[in-house]
């Protein structure tokens, strides 16, 4: 546990220690003054039940004495026990030491799911009760594992053009004297340049749409507007390919969302079309407005009818640096990040992305964006 989130939490408990000893101690005079009654008040009980988080007080047998909403369904509470062994081990220690206790359990959740990791801390209120508050630490522990594996991913990723580019160098000096040697390995720098620019470009973008408010300036867009830019800047090379690129528009499509997202996902997904298919193939680019019980919706389309990918990579394509074939990639300066973007740029939008395709016979990934209605939405205003 972070020491930054252990101190917010040890705050926590102690406020809440405080305040459930100060119950408890009234509840106690009562019992003075009125005969025997339970040892917690109504009032202590139902405070304990609407805290947010996973919260028990824990009495001298081992019994729950109050419980939060949440404390069985976060597997601290089963029936009135505590559900892990090691909670009660230190709800035990907390009592016996009269000091507080602290301790990540993790939670087994269920078959082929990961363990919910809960940060436990005890605090003693006396006469054998026991105040135990978790903190479910599971999603911060994920993204945090992530962004390890992020790191990881990229640092091995960089190191390959890194490489390339010292090796090229130390062939260069030593073909000082030749200089068509020298301008081949210049030449081969150059890609080599480009390819890291692009690289570095892909991972700070993915980088900004994985933060909690990716959407920098959403605007109504007109999405076939979106479309001409990204085919204009992909005529060249598709021509010198013979892939024909054809486009079907749909009056009135408009989403809300940042233009330049938009375009950088259609890019990476027209890029891709030209880049896995072979030479004379032909790539689709459709618009249409689409409407089910959730709303109404537009649709992008990128179809090709180029190499296809099997149905196991299909689950698969979506990860960043994930590639089919490494080479193909490679040669077409692919970073393996481009549909990693696509996807968080449709989430981004509140939108979704989807893929149909069948090895050999083409593949058509279709973004969904929710409609927006450019007549009652103004220009500027925030998502
Ligand atoms: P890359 O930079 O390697 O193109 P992407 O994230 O854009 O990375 O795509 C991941 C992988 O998915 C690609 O390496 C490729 O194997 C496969 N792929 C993507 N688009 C297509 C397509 N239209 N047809 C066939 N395979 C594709």
């Amino acid at each position: 546990m972070s020491p930054l989130v252990a101190s917010a939490l040890g705050a926590v408990v102690g406020v809440l220690a405080t305040l459930l000893g100060l119950v408890v101690w009234r509840t106690r005079q009562q019992v003075a003054d009125s005969g025997p009654a339970p040892l917690l008040s109504p009032a202590l009980s139902t405070t304990i039940r609407h805290l947010r988080g996973a919260a028990a007080v824990i009495g001298p047998h081992d019994e729950i004495l109050a419980e939060s909403l949440s404390a069985a369904s976060s597997g601290v509470v089963r029936g009135n026990r505590l559900a892990q062994p090691e909670m009660l081990e230190l709800v035990r220690e907390a009592r016996r030491e009269t000091e507080p206790g602290v301790l990540n359990v993790d939670v087994p959740v269920g078959p082929g799911l990961p363990n919910r990791r809960l940060a436990v801390r005890v605090s003693p209120l006396g006469d054998g009760l026991v105040l135990l508050v978790a903190d479910d630490r599971s999603e911060a522990l994920r993204i945090d594992e992530t962004r390890r594996d992020f790191v990881a991913n990229v640092t091995h990723e960089l190191k390959t053009p890194i490489g390339a580019l010292s090796l090229l160098a130390e062939a260069i000096a030593d073909a000082a004297d030749d200089p068509d040697a020298v301008r081949h390995f210049a030449g081969r720098m150059s890609t080599e340049a480009a390819r890291l620019n692009e690289l570095i470009s892909q991972t700070i973008a993915l980088s900004r749409l994985q933060s909690s408010d990716p959407l920098l300036a959403a605007v109504p867009i007109e999405v076939d507007e979106v479309v001409d830019v990204v085919l204009d800047q992909f005529r060249e090379q598709a021509g010198s390919r013979r892939i024909t690129l054809s486009q079907q528009r749909c009056a009135g499509a408009t989403v809300r969302g940042d233009r330049e997202q938009l375009e950088a996902a259609l890019r990476n997904l027209v890029q891709n079309a030209i880049a896995y298919s072979e030479v004379g193939a032909r790539v689709a680019v459709t618009t249409r407005r689409v409407h089910d019980v959730a709303g109404d919706w537009v649709e992008v389309s990128v179809s090709d009818n180029g190499i296809g990918i099997s149905e196991a990579d299909q689950a698969r394509v979506f990860e960043r640096f994930f590639r089919v074939d490494y080479g193909r990639s490679r040669a077409h300066g692919g970073t393996g990040l481009g549909l990693s973007i696509v996807k968080h740029i449709a989430a981004a939008h509140g939108g979704t992305v989807n893929l149909w395709s069948r090895l050999g016979q083409g593949s058509t990934f279709t973004v969904r964006l929710p409609a927006s209605n450019a007549e009652t939405d103004s220009e500027g205003g925030a998502a």
